[in-house]
């Protein structure tokens, strides 16, 4: 038996769905496979469960240290339970409406394992899909690296971490890229013991360098342990050994170092989207391709926001001061604490630091509370080449975060 369609696209993450609803709703007949949930990576096992969790974190964070406001709660108690039962809640909402979207847009949504044969073909439980163009947007999975092989109930990966049975008395976390460092967050929000182990010279080490080692002052505050140009030499019986030569006894270790490609081999005239692609492995990024793929909206890649999220986020865009050649450029930099709406909220750790070269931003490194959205206004900037004198002419609400790019530039 063989069907024919317009558009095959095999994986229901956001590249894929988004890439099946645009073409839908274009009146093209599609035809989507997704072996798992849809909604992929990024709502079953990413972006939102993290972020959900993250939030339930800070808030039970900041009820135990509220008394600087004046307020006073005892017992303040953590159900885990609950917290995993809040995680599975929204995903299924959100589930929901990627669903409903899906149908509305007309796809064929198919639950199946699906195998792309060549350029024009699919297959999926010994049916054969013919399609003018296929897409492939299958994602990646958590990388294993030797020695630190998931075993699932010591040594987790970012999927296993998702469904603990309970809150650990200790966590070691390898790699301190986006992952580690916001479960390092959620961890020691919730008063687990966290270390971080990183290979770099510093944490986070995509970011530029000022705001690395911003990071590593707040976690010292914080007290997050981390140790930097370290790996794990051995594992024994649940005791590791560090290369410095120290030796930890974490509960749980979750190894966050990476992700592979959900790829056998390149296929030609086979488009590939989303984390699939081996470009930049966001969910953003995802969309954004999808979008161009099927709307022919072009986007300029080097200004893909990162975002880390936690007290202060952390977003950035754009070159790094380390990229720049040094008096090539121009710092604009304002401290979080000169602003009263941080004051008022007491959120003064972090800065906006905005890079120029003749006159145009360049690159926006910003640590603060709402530094996701921060980022957004400057990137609209970039994109726009707007000067930074045709920016100081825009009046910025005060008190707000956003007063803090207004002062940078003075500066
Ligand atoms: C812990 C964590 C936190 C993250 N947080 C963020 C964040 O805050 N912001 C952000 O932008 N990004 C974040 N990401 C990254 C983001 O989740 C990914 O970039 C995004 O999900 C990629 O989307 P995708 O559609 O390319 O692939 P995926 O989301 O991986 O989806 C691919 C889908 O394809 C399906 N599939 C694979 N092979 C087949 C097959 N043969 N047949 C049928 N179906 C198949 C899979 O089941 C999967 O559902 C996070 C990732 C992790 C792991």
């Amino acid at each position: 038996m063989v069907e024919s369609f317009d558009i095959g696209i095999v994986g229901g993450g956001p590249a894929g769905y988004t890439a099946a609803i645009h073409a839908g709703n274009q009146g093209k007949k599609v035809v989507l496979f997704e072996k798992d949930n849809i909604g992929g990576v990024c709502l079953n096992r990413g972006c939102i469960p993290t972020k959900t969790i993250l939030h339930i974190s800070e808030l039970f964070q900041q009820i135990k240290n509220a008394q600087e406001f004046g307020i006073s709660a005892e017992n303040v108690d953590l159900d885990w339970s609950k917290v995993i039962e809040r995680k599975n809640i929204v995903i299924e909402k959100l589930r929901k409406g990627i669903e409903l979207a899906l149908k509305n847009a007309k796809v064929f949504t198919i639950k199946a394992q699906a195998q792309i044969i060549d350029n024009k073909r699919i297959e999926a439980e010994g049916i054969l899909y013919n399609c003018d163009k296929i897409i492939c947007a299958t994602g990646s999975s958590p990388k294993i690296i030797k020695g630190l092989e998931f075993d699932h109930e010591f040594l987790l990966s970012s999927d296993d971490i998702l469904n603990l049975k309970k809150l650990p008395q200790s966590i070691l976390i390898v790699g301190s890229g986006a992952i580690g460092i916001e479960w390092a967050r959620i961890m020691s929000n919730f008063g687990v013991e966290t270390t971080i182990v990183e290979l770099a010279e510093h944490l986070l080490p995509l970011a530029d360098v000022e705001v690395s080692k911003r990071i590593e002052r707040i976690f010292k505050t914080q007290k997050i342990n981390f140790y930097t140009q370290t790996s794990i030499e051995k594992i024994e019986n649940k005791s590791i050994t560090l290369s410095n030569g120290e030796m930890i006894k974490p509960e749980i270790v979750l190894v966050a170092v990476g992700r592979t490609l959900n790829m056998t081999k390149k296929i030609e005239g086979v488009q590939y989207i989303g984390d699939v692609s081996g470009e930049i492995q966001l969910a953003h990024f995802a969309i954004k391709q999808a979008i161009e793929q099927i709307d022919g909206i072009n986007f300029i890649k080097d200004l893909t926001p990162s975002v880390i999220y936690g007290t202060p986020e952390i977003a950035w865009t754009g070159k790094r001061e380390q990229d720049l050649e040094p008096h090539s450029y121009k710092k604009h930099f304002v401290l979080m604490s000169a602003l009263g709406k941080a004051h008022c909220d007491s959120q003064t750790d972090g800065f906006i630091k905005i890079l120029t070269q003749n006159d145009k931003i360049v690159g926006a490194h910003i640590v603060s509370a709402e530094a996701s959205s921060l980022l957004q206004q400057v990137l609209i900037a970039m994109q726009n080449s707007i000067s930074t004198d045709k920016l100081k002419e825009i009046c910025f609400a005060h008190p707000t975060y956003s007063e803090g790019i207004f002062e940078a530039l003075f500066k």
